[in-house]
């Protein structure tokens, strides 16, 4: 589907202005692009003509802001434009971001800002990797936010997560994470076909306070079984209905605090809060 989407743009720009600026024979589709000596990779879903194209399953725009590129995606396209420079030896004068509905949002791709994005990933990455060496805290490599962690699949066992996510995440984040303590073990609804389970949530994006999660099925969520009266879970991947309430998803994803893994950098281990 991206690769189509990508395409279609691809031939609508092929007699674009400027379109001669790259040869056709540069044309590349989600090739591997590296540069400092490994440090920096991309893989942009399609580079054509004068443009490097980026499909897009979300919001190309910032929340609230229809007339400005997501500046995460804004630095992702310039660090491809640097990448395909670096292989090509010409830099692409436009970024597309091109989401599943609507029209695609084109970008000017400056080869100062490009150049400078590059260097300050490199930076960051450089920063990573030191405090590594140095040890610390799993969480103080972290740098979590609603939009960072939205589609992240480590929330479950994230430190740095648990930390962060209060109820001011809940609309960028789109989905609820909640953890608590169960009173009682999960108790057969609709005749033994599925579970319900109490919490009382005192941690997370909330809803905090007594909270049902129902309908939960045994077969998908199998650590359920296990969960017995005063232990703590956590659940992430919640719906939120119109009223505030939640409603596990099959993206829901539950676990028992005791079975989430302790996270360690160098030698150091670093039990979880709960
Ligand atoms: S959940 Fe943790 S690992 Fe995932 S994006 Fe957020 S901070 Fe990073």
């Amino acid at each position: 589907m991206a690769l189509l989407r990508a395409q279609e743009i691809a031939n609508a720009s092929r007699n674009a202005p400027g379109a001669e600026a790259l040869e056709a024979k540069e044309t590349g589709r989600e090739h591997w692009l590296s540069s400092a000596n490994g440090r920096l990779v991309g893989r942009p879903d399609l580079i054509h003509g004068d443009a490097v194209i980026d499909y897009k399953t979300g919001e190309v725009h910032e929340q609230g802001d229809s007339s400005v590129a997501k500046a995460s995606y804004v630095r992702q396209l310039q660090i491809y434009a640097f990448l395909a420079r670096e292989r090509m030896g010409k830099w692409p004068a436009r970024g597309v971001l091109l989401p599943m509905a609507g029209p695609p949002l084109e970008i000017d791709l400056e080869p100062a800002a490009c150049e400078r994005a590059a260097s300050e990933a490199l930076h960051l990455l450089d920063n990573y990797n030191h405090k590594i060496e140095a040890g610390g805290l799993p969480a103080s490599l972290a740098n979590p936010s609603p939009e960072a962690c939205k589609w992240c699949p480590y929330q479950i066992l994230c430190p740095a997560f648990w930390m962060a996510a209060g109820d001011s995440w809940i609309e960028q984040l789109g989905t609820a994470a909640i953890g608590g303590t169960a009173p009682a073990a999960p108790r057969p609804i609709y005749g033994g076909a599925a579970l319900a389970l109490l919490l009382s949530a005192d941690n997370g994006t909330g809803p905090l306070g007594e909270v049902t999660l129902a309908p939960l099925s045994p077969e998908v969520h199998t650590s359920l079984v296990l969960v017995q009266a005063g232990m703590c879970v956590r659940v992430t991947g919640l719906a939120r209905r119109a009223d505030g309430t939640v409603v596990p998803t099959m993206r829901s994803v539950i676990a028992r605090s005791e079975d989430v893994p302790n996270l360690t950098i160098s030698d150091q281990t670093v039990p979880q809060e709960r």
